[in-house]
């Protein structure tokens, strides 16, 4: 009967040797958490507007991670951007929907920089620009992921894009299977329509309280197609970027959108008035526009 109670305060003395020093460290580790910062709540972000003529290129910094949405016409100029940054590496690119103006110039990322991962409708198109978009990711095995509404990847701390399009899309109408991404940066938000037409828009009125954003890319370069009244309301952007070259045949963007914008009180700045467009966040929550031409 007595040899247990020995062994048991033998344990335990083992045990309080091992343990105090635990304690101890996770102590002292404990009241470092206790500074009152949360951590991240100080990130700063930096959302670039691209200027490449007719089409869309968005990029997007995070201390952590950084983001690629669309790439413009071949040779469009967003490689001899993102050179100008030192960016050597892309964790995600985004290409929207295969049509050239947004794709084609993507080619060129894929040959020039080392890209973590590529999102994509996963709609096929038949032409060469898109065969050869697919053959580059290929070439340089880059993970490919079909983007659908509701998937999230983090971005930093304080960082994350939800997709809120497609569910289904169709291959017979690619603007409407253009992915949206809706971009948390800290207190600030940032919705990329794409080339989103009213089909798309109607799907994603069906959740109006995901859309709200304080700055918005304009649907397809600002065309009638798009931004319709309900739409807009819904996402009741403070800044809203409409990407499109100057003098382009398609007139975008068309009067009656301006016209919307207007009346949903938001300031417009424009790719083909003000070059690149770069919206600074700091501390998560305070932004300032800035205008490169
Ligand atoms: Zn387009």
């Amino acid at each position: 009967m007595q040899y247990p109670k020995i062994h048991f305060k033998k344990l335990l003395y083992s045990l309080a040797i091992l343990v105090l020093p635990a304690f101890i460290l996770l102590h002292s580790c404990s009241d470092d958490n206790n500074v009152f910062v949360v951590p991240g709540e100080d990130e700063n972000y930096t959302v670039h507007f691209i200027d490449v003529g007719q089409g869309d290129a968005i990029f997007i910094e995070t201390p952590v991670k950084n983001l690629l949405v669309d790439g413009g016409y071949r040779n469009s100029g967003v490689v001899e951007y993102l050179v100008a940054l030192d960016i050597e590496y892309i964790d995600l690119v985004i290409g929207t929907h295969p049509h050239a103006d947004h794709i084609q110039g993507l080619i060129g990322v894929f040959h020039e920089f080392e890209v973590g991962e590529v999102i994509d409708p996963g709609v096929t198109h038949t032409t060469n620009t898109f065969n050869e978009y697919l053959s580059t990711i290929d070439l340089y095995d880059i993970p490919f992921t079909v983007g659908r509404k509701g998937m999230e990847w983090e971005l930093s701390e304080n960082a994350h894009m939800l997709l809120l399009h497609p569910t289904d899309p169709s291959e017979y109408h690619l603007n409407n299977a253009s992915i949206v991404a809706h971009v948390t940066l800290g207190e600030v938000t940032v919705l990329l329509a794409g080339d989103a037409e009213e089909n798309a828009e109607n799907q994603m009125l069906n959740e109006p309280e995901l859309l709200a954003s304080d700055i918005l890319k304009v649907g397809h370069h600002g065309s009638n197609t798009s931004s319709q009244m309900a739409f807009l309301e819904a996402i009741d952007p403070d800044i809203s970027v409409i990407q499109c070259g100057e003098d382009n045949p398609y007139g975008h963007p068309h009067n009656p959108v301006i016209e919307r914008l207007n009346a949903i009180d938001t300031t417009i700045y424009r790719t083909d008035l003000h070059g690149n467009i770069v919206i600074t966040i700091k501390e998560g929550e305070e932004y300032e526009v800035h205008i490169h031409q």
